[in-house]
């Protein structure tokens, strides 16, 4: 079995203060948290922005700090970049792909979130998978529910991803998928052949099932975005979350891979 790459996703848009000391929410404070979680044993960060007041921010300017304060800090982990829904409309949530990260996030088809609709209309998805594709940025396909993987297989039919193709389930959102060991086998045998593939467990049964896709040979994103609880009534940091899945894998028997490793199951290029 392929080593795991543990991807963490420290910011979201969602989480605040308010809620955990534990966010980390501006350029420094991410890049500090990365780091913590890359000596944890994380391969890749997927990054959120957030503005002065902590509001989710789209803005090319603040990834661009995130990028040079986690540069600064010769820190080999990939860089992904979200081009999530909450913080702006239409292309501009891809603004901050001019940046060139490594990844970049793109949900392939709409969903309910708690309070609202994640929009991603056909037109807006290929302009971002374009958008990646020109700038040699790998896509991780955002799967909330089942039909976004066929959505992803049409993308590559028209030339628009480089293989291998890399999913990541994200379960358990209030509006989409739950999170269930019945969907999960359901998902991986939805996928085409060759393709990679990463939880995002949101919420209660996020040990479980990312335990699952550890044992299935699947891939685990953790981190505040998902989960602020470490267990019931327990906030918990990045680097703690990193830390269990490490020693859950080990003690599976599964190798955690290093960036330049993931890079190498990805299809990356290596790092420079
Ligand atoms: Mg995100």
């Amino acid at each position: 079995m392929e080593k795991l790459i543990i991807t963490v996703a420290p910011t979201g848009n969602v989480p605040t203060r308010e809620q955990t000391p534990h966010v980390p929410l501006t350029p420094k404070e991410i890049a500090q948290d990365a780091f913590d979680c890359w000596n944890a044993g994380a391969a890749a960060v997927h990054f959120h922005a957030r503005d002065e007041e902590g509001k989710p921010t789209h803005r090319k300017e603040v990834f661009a700090e995130i990028l040079d304060e986690f540069h600064s800090k010769n820190c080999p982990m990939i860089t992904q970049i979200s081009t999530g829904g909450r913080a702006g409309s239409g292309l501009q949530r891809g603004e901050a792909l001019d940046l060139c990260p490594e990844m970049g996030s793109l949900t392939t088809g709409s969903t309910n979130f708690p309070n609202r609709v994640y929009d991603n209309a056909p037109d807006l998805v290929e302009a971002l998978a374009k958008k990646m594709f020109e700038n040699n940025i790998k896509p991780e396909l955002e799967v909330f529910d089942a039909a976004m993987i066929n959505n992803g297989v049409v993308l590559a039919q028209k030339g628009l991803l480089k293989g291998p193709l890399y999913f990541n389930f994200v379960l358990n959102v209030k509006g989409a998928l739950p999170a269930t060991p019945k969907n999960l086998f359901f998902l991986m045998e939805s996928l085409p052949p060759g393709a990679l593939w990463n939880v995002s467990i949101i919420g209660e049964p996020h040990v479980r099932l990312s335990t699952m896709a550890i044992l299935l040979g699947g891939n685990v994103r953790v981190g505040i975005e998902d989960n602020i609880y470490y267990s019931r009534g327990v906030l918990g940091t990045n680097a703690q979350q990193v830390e269990r899945i490490v020693k859950i894998a080990r003690m599976l028997g599964r190798e955690i891979a290093t960036p330049d490793e993931a890079r190498e199951i990805l299809g990356l290029k290596p790092k420079a």
